[in-house]
């Protein structure tokens, strides 16, 4: 099958995944793009597929010399068929609000628990793989960087019960940074607002010399060593020529909007996945059709392992960052 052939909309996406072979098709284009599958577990090529049971057949002796395109993919113990994979996924890639587990687990007929597992791993594979590449540029590009404030409020909490969870004031701090010419977004929770914690974010993920635009906090004082520093002050105006975070506050507006619709575990280990999907929905919104949504998910979720521990934030290091 060609990209071409790939479903377009819903309907032919439904249409299309409900033939187990076209599910199992459309993963092989996009985990072996070259038509050589190869055994996960030795790599060699010298492998017969076995139709009947959807599965290859690898000739080198090892353990687990069967093996299903699942294998080795984030999706390898799932017990959950390719086709709800594949309907879980373009709900969530092409969905412009977002979709909660419940309404998975309605549409595909799973439950809820399952849904919210599959959930997160579609979201780890929204996250952005930017290979260490920076925004902005050394001749003054520019970039809006800015933090906002995301959480439940606290109202059915007891204040003393609050404080005793150290979630005194019940938000979560998340920094956004935004390239006003290709506009590519990133963001992710941090675990403060202090000067130390943004200017490490901005080092790693802004080229030096580009134009560098926020508020006025204290946190950004330092900038001008390495960027050009502009700030607009918020209380007074909004806009001072090109020095704004408006390109910014669209973002972080999208994603107030889609988290109160939706329950939002206030823990940052879930909320980072939130903002993960929320950045994907931002950068894919203008240009991109429904199939390359659905194909830019399916990519990187072939590729990814992620174990139930550390899904539920036993081992935070799963998390990952931008
Ligand atoms: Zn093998």
């Amino acid at each position: 099958m060609s990209f071409t052939d790939s479903p377009k909309t819903l309907q032919q996406a439904i249409v299309h995944f409900a033939d187990p072979d076209n599910c199992v098709a459309y993963m092989v284009e996009r985990r072996w793009p070259d038509g050589v599958v190869k055994c996960p577990t030795c790599g060699s090529d010298k492998v017969t597929f076995i139709a009947k049971r959807r599965v290859w057949q690898c000739k080198t002796r090892h353990a687990k010399c069967q093996f299903s395109v699942k294998v080795g993919t984030i999706m390898e113990d799932s017990p959950i068929p390719l086709d709800k994979w594949l309907m879980s996924m373009w709900m969530v890639a092409n969905c412009r609000n977002g979709v909660s587990s419940h309404e998975i687990a309605r549409s595909i007929a799973v439950t809820q628990k399952s849904a919210w597992f599959m959930l997160h791993r579609i979201r780890l594979a929204m996250k952005a793989r930017d290979m260490g590449t920076k925004l902005g540029s050394n001749d003054g590009g520019e970039v809006e960087v800015d933090e906002a404030f995301v959480g439940g409020k606290p109202r059915n909490m007891h204040q003393s019960r609050r404080l005793a969870l150290g979630q005194a004031d019940h938000k979560t701090a998340v920094i956004g940074i935004i390239d006003r010419e290709t506009r590519e977004v990133r963001a992710k929770v941090v675990p403060n607002v202090k000067r130390e914690t943004l200017q490490k974010e901005i080092l790693k993920n802004v080229k030096y010399g580009s134009s560098v635009y926020t508020d006025q906090a204290v946190a950004y004082d330092t900038l001008k060593h390495k960027y050009i520093h502009d700030t607009v002050n918020h209380a007074e105006t909004y806009v001072n020529g090109r020095v704004h975070t408006n390109s910014l506050e669209n973002f972080w507006s999208l994603m107030k909007r889609n988290l109160a619709g939706t329950y939002v575990a206030v823990e940052p280990f879930h909320l980072d996945r939130y903002i993960d999907e929320q950045a994907f929905r931002f950068n894919n919104r203008i240009g991109v059709s429904d199939a390359q949504r659905l194909a830019k998910v399916a990519d990187q979720l072939l590729g990814l392992r992620l174990t139930y521990a550390e899904l539920t934030g036993k081992n935070a290091t799963a998390a990952g960052k931008f």
